[in-house]
């Protein structure tokens, strides 16, 4: 079985139920964010490789000195092969990291189990390289650098930050004790000798230095990632609407064909186009125009369904795709209840939700004028496989709905009929489809309210 086949036994499944970072089947959110948490982790396997080398070339750069100098004695073996023992239990669980990191980013718990790893190879390599005489008290704010790195909320951070300055001061303390004293020293010989004072002055040196990295850390990475996510909102969005643009909208529609193909789900689209919007804008202007178009994109950003976890996410894409018309892609989303009618409460259909849209737009009053939207709706896999077949059988739908007098909403040339009386999904109760067509005519659209 190849490394990659992990993801779908069911025992990863299972796994990963009780463990993962998502609940069900991850979203496209969800998977982009665990391919930005593998190229964290894989940075911080690569500077572990990096750092272990380090520490192998002067382990035996310091062991053999050591050696030579004190040939014979049993102290000097211990204080080569425990150091030795434990750079290869880190090497060990580095390659493991290295080798299933794709499948550990599935797991919310496995960056805190890599820094605890980390705190505790640490602590045993001080312990075995001399205890209070150790240099290797150096290592932990390299673990403060990985914690900011790794971990997204700063609580977590400074947790480990805490747990670090503990372990030290728990060796510190143990060390203290004749049985716990360090392979060749004990509390009477030199370094340890210098007393408690001199325990506590290296503790508290240690504890400053990796609050402080904790600090300078967090808020280098903090800044990166604040900025990152800045020119990521410019680069995706649109910013008269504040909704995605159109490139945005191509790259998850695609990444949602790729997800829902591996998991087996449908998704729908639906495509919106403002109902004559050049007299709109004649008549009231391209400033007044600009203000109709981000109270639509409010209402469609209301309407759409967000992750419920901390930092939340949107989990349906709403996007301007041109000028008037806009796109929002929903994942897991049948186009309508299913063939024979049956409807399962509060679960989400494109059309409910197409039909909520069209309602609110429609009750919008901008100058105290109406505006109305033409909707059409296509489905994954139904109404096509590609991004581009279902862009066309959405504006196909789209322009149907155009057609037979705007206001209204089409469904994708298919199979899909809508079905009356289902009010539970948001529709009007027995009407026919489509829904209360309007009066074509343009002039109606803009009337005054009475
Ligand atoms: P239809 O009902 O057939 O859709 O008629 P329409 O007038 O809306 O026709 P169409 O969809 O071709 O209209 C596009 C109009 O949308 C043209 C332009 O005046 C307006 N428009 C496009 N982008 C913007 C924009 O960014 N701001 C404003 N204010 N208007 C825009
Ligand atoms: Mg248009
Ligand atoms: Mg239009």
């Amino acid at each position: 079985m190849k490394i990659r086949d992990i993801e779908r036994t069911a025992l990863f499944k299972k796994l990963v139920r009780h463990l993962g970072c998502y609940q069900g089947d991850p979203t496209s959110q969800d998977l982009e964010k665990m391919a930005e948490n593998r190229g964290r982790m894989l940075l911080v396997i690569r500077t572990r490789w990096i750092l272990l080398l380090m520490l192998s070339a002067y382990g035996l750069y310091a062991g053999s000195l050591f050696f030579f100098s004190r040939p014979g004695s049993p102290h000097a073996t211990i204080q080569l092969a425990m150091p030795a023992g434990i750079l290869l239990a880190a090497a060990s669980f580095n390659l493991f990291y290295q080798l299933f990191y794709r499948e550990l980013s599935h797991l919310t718990l496995s960056n805190h189990l890599q820094i605890l790893l980390d705190i505790l190879v640490t602590t045993s390599l001080i312990h075995y390289g001399g205890g209070i005489s150790s240099p290797a008290w150096a290592i932990y704010p390299f673990l403060a650098i990985e914690a900011a790195l790794l971990l997204e909320r700063k609580r977590d951070t400074w947790l480990f930050c805490m747990a670090t300055i503990l372990a030290f001061g728990i060796l510190l303390v143990a060390e203290t004790s004749e049985n716990f004293s360090p392979a060749g020293f004990s509390p009477s010989t030199a370094g340890l000798s210098q007393g408690p004072i001199y325990s506590l002055l290296l503790w508290t040196w240690t504890a400053f230095m990796t609050t402080a990295m904790t600090i300078i850390a967090s808020q280098m990475i903090g800044a990166n990632r604040r900025k990152e996510l800045t020119l990521k909102q410019l680069v995706v969005k649109d910013q008269t609407t504040k909704l995605y643009n159109r490139s945005y909208f191509f790259k998850e529609l695609n990444s949602e064909i790729q997800r829902s193909i591996r998991y087996n789900h449908v998704f729908s689209i639906i495509f919106l186009d403002i109902d004559h919007f050049k007299e709109f804008n004649d008549a009231y202007g391209h400033l007044e125009g600009d203000r109709a178009l981000k109270e639509l994109a409010g209402i469609l950003r209301k309407n759409i369904r967000r992750s419920e976890t901390n930092p939340s996410y949107d989990i349906d894409v709403p996007c301007r795709y041109g000028g008037e018309e806009f796109g929002v892609i929903l994942p897991e989303t049948p186009i309508n209840c299913s063939a024979d009618g049956t409807c399962i409460e509060n679960e989400m259909h494109a059309v409910a939700f197409a039909e909520r849209i069209r309602q609110e737009i429609e009750s919008l009053r901008i100058q105290g004028r109406k505006i109305t939207v033409s909707i059409g709706i296509a489905s994954f896999p139904d109404h096509g496989n590609t991004p581009d077949e279902l862009v066309k059988a959405a504006d196909d739908a789209l322009y149907l709905a155009k057609s037979s007098g705007k206001n209204r909403i089409f469904i994708a040339e298919g199979k899909v009929e809508p079905q009356n009386g289902i009010s539970s999904s948001g529709l009007n109760t027995g009407s026919s489809y489509p829904w209360e067509a309007p009066n074509p005519e343009s002039s109606e659209l803009f009337a005054d309210e009475p």
